[in-house]
């Protein structure tokens, strides 16, 4: 087939699926097909030149620029575009407009179009269409306006393209311009303006032009069903995907899998989970797709049962799971710390096998961090043949937060030996291990080694950590300097890690900064205003307490109800600051008492500074002793046989007065009591915290 020829019948070619630009890319690569064998691979643009010039002619000139685009090498094209003199042509044109599309080359894109119009090459609607799509896909929508403004003939496509385009910059009044004044509209027009709209936020004009196409009834199909579909998912749109739920059943498209599984999206991710479980069962033919997306329902919803029982039956049913299924249902379990359901998850994938190249191998390791089971981590780790970056950044940070930071920079020297290379989150763990470890000079060593020695740029994550680990230090002039002179602009983290150093260190000068600095950022976060008013209450400031509190009051900052769940053979127990729901509260509540009494023996004194009411003594103390993770803590000891290892997590940091008195427990019951909080681990043993208090 001539060039000639085949553009034509591209240019004709239906263009199937729903994304416009990924559409045209399809037919791109079609394009692209059946390379000559006798064009050599080029190392160089300038072997490619000689080897042109050697080859002679235009058509050769083509093929090696084809040759070049097939293997990205987009600066070669553009030099040999540039230096050599050619024939100018579509099939020239075309794949190094969509190798610019494709690398989103601008700049280089631009030069190709400045080059077709030195050349007098006249455009005609395929290669306009690309350049269209090029201005488009790189967000130069002026341009893009430009180029259709002076194209002589447009088609469906011309239109479609610029419509998308709007619709990307979010200027949905224009794109709506457009898509009104569009002659003919067609399946791409009418889904690049819904989903437009929907990308926008803006549900009810997505949902008021699908019902309009409805009534035309014209270009309804699984396409623009589906893309709806997708967009309702998106913004979580429940009434949106039932209209259209309602749409499917009417139009008889309810045999269609990939409708149910974008069905199942709808309900699973707007929260009707029963819906998606009926359509789930109605589904003929699952797939692998639609029994992780069901799975991972259950699990992102906490149902765990459901979701066991149905991994069960999905084991079952004969289909091979893949790494996206244990990886899912593994992410779940590291979220919710549910490290039984974990554990039985490693066990299947023992029992199967598994891909120890797979992401599923590095969520395992993610699991046992999570969950505190550093040690099982590293197990899994260590019969890895060949373990990814993931896999070692996951460990070390693992390690880090877990009280083990010699751990972690060991690991660390073991992945330069291991000839990888970090990345800038790896070396958050390596400097979070050396705030942990109290190593600052160390750390220092290491931060300045990031661009020194291994050429990546610091990140503001840098910052924060090394701010953190000064602060904690006390050496707060060089923190202050720090923040100073760093390139970007100070985030939330970094004045976070500052506020921490000054409530451990009681400075309440550059607390007020770091405080005033935080909730210019973020003025809901109540935690600032609790760091600040404990800090103020450590240091008897009350009148300055009495601002901040007023401020939190003005402000209608509600704090965040502190949570702590514990996994006792396999169920989840979570316990709110005071909560007496559990079946076994009575208990509970009769087992702190004991364990107050007991306490005092040993000479622990609650620390009533960190309660932020205003009661008398004797009821903030009852307040405190209440915590949810005190309850948790007393819930795992009465309902474990002694000696079992105990594991709470909390979604908020943990205060002063449970640390010390988790202490106690732990020297008093002999028990190992592991505490995840929002910031790190404590593993508290016989009356010591990994953390050395410093948290
Ligand atoms: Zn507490
Ligand atoms: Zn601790």
């Amino acid at each position: 087939m001539k060039p000639k020829q085949l553009l034509r019948v591209l240019f004709k070619a239906p263009v199937l699926g729903s994304d416009l630009f990924a559409s045209s890319f399809s037919s791109q690569a079609r394009f692209n097909q059946a390379p000559n064998p006798r064009v050599p691979i080029f190392r160089s643009s300038r072997n490619a030149g000689q080897v042109v010039s050697r080859l002679g002619g235009a058509n050769k000139f083509e093929q090696t620029i084809d040759h070049l685009c097939q293997q990205k090498r987009l600066n070669d094209v553009l030099r040999l575009l540039e230096s050599e003199v050619h024939q100018a042509s579509a099939t020239l044109y075309a794949p190094i407009l969509q190798l610019c599309i494709e690398k989103r080359a601008l700049d280089e894109g631009k030069r190709v179009h400045t080059r077709i119009r030195d050349s007098g090459f006249v455009p005609g609607i395929f290669i306009s269409n690309k350049i269209l799509q090029l201005y488009c896909k790189c967000g130069s929508i002026f341009d893009a306006q430009k180029v259709f403004d002076e194209m002589r003939e447009r088609d469906g496509c011309s239109w479609n393209i610029l419509i998308s385009g709007y619709a990307h910059k979010g200027s949905l009044s224009d794109a709506r311009n457009l898509f009104d004044k569009m002659p003919q509209k067609d399946n791409f027009s009418w889904t690049a303006m819904i989903s437009g709209y929907v990308n926008n936020k803006e549900p009810e004009n997505a949902l008021e032009l699908f019902r309009s196409m409805q009534r035309g009834a014209k270009f309804v199909n699984k396409f623009t069903i589906s893309s709806a579909l997708a967009a309702s998912a998106a913004i979580q749109s429940l009434r949106l995907g039932k209209e259209i739920h309602g749409h499917i059943m009417r139009t008889g498209l309810d045999s269609d899998t990939v409708l149910w599984s974008a069905l199942l999206d709808v309900y699973g991710k707007c929260g009707s989970v029963t819906e998606a479980r009926c359509i789930f069962d109605r589904t003929v033919g699952k797939d692998i797709v639609s029994w992780t997306a069901m799975m991972d329902r259950y699990f992102g919803d906490g149902r765990w049962e459901e979701g066991l029982s149905l991994l069960f039956d999905f084991l079952r049913s004969g289909i091979r799971p893949n790494e996206y299924t244990f990886a899912g249902i593994l992410n779940a379990c590291a979220n919710r710390a549910a490290e039984a359901l974990g554990r039985q998850v490693h066990g299947h994938m023992m029992r199967i096998g598994f891909d120890p190249f797979s992401f599923a191998a590095s969520a395992l390791i993610h699991m046992y961090t999570k969950c505190g089971s550093v040690d099982c981590a590293h197990k899994v780790f260590t019969l890895l043949p060949e373990p990814d970056l993931v896999s070692w950044t996951t460990l070390i940070n693992g390690y880090a937060q877990s009280g083990q930071p010699h751990e972690a920079l060991e690991l660390f020297d073991l992945l330069l030996i291991s000839g990888k290379r970090p990345d800038h989150i790896t070396f958050v763990g390596v400097l979070s291990a050396c705030t942990h470890a109290g190593l600052v000079d160390k750390g220092l060593k290491y931060f300045y080694s990031i661009t020194e020695e291994h050429g990546l740029n610091h990140t503001v994550d840098h910052y924060a950590c090394v701010v953190d680990l000064l602060s904690r230090a006390g050496r707060f002039k060089e923190a202050e300097d720090m923040i100073n002179t760093m390139p970007m602009k100070p985030d939330k983290f970094v004045w976070a890690s500052l506020l921490g150093g000054c409530r451990i260190h009681g400075n309440h000068e550059l607390a007020e900064q770091a405080g005033e600095a935080l909730l210019l950022i973020e003025p809901e976060n109540a935690a600032t205003y609790v760091t600040l008013a404990n800090i103020y209450a450590v240091a008897g400031k009350w009148s300055e307490l009495e601002k901040v509190r007023k401020l939190m009051d003005e402000r209608q900052v509600v704090k965040k109800p502190g949570m702590s769940w514990i996994d006792v053979q396999r169920e989840v127990h979570s316990f709110v600051v005071g909560d007496q729901s559990h079946p076994r509260s009575k208990e509970i509540f009769n087992f702190l008492e004991e364990v107050s009494k007991r306490m005092k023996e040993e000479g622990y004194v609650p620390h009533t500074t960190y309660v932020l009411h205003d009661v008398e003594e004797e009821q903030k103390e009852q307040s405190l002793s209440y915590h949810s993770e005190k309850l948790a803590v007393a819930f795992g000891i009465i309902s474990t046989p002694a000696g079992t290892p105990i594991k709470i997590f909390k979604n908020l940091r943990t205060c002063g007065d449970c640390h010390s008195a988790i202490k106690f427990i732990s020297s008093i019951y002999g028990r190992k009591i592991l505490v995840r909080d929002s910031s790190r681990f404590h593993c508290f043993d016989s009356g010591r915290c990994s953390c050395n208090d410093y948290w």
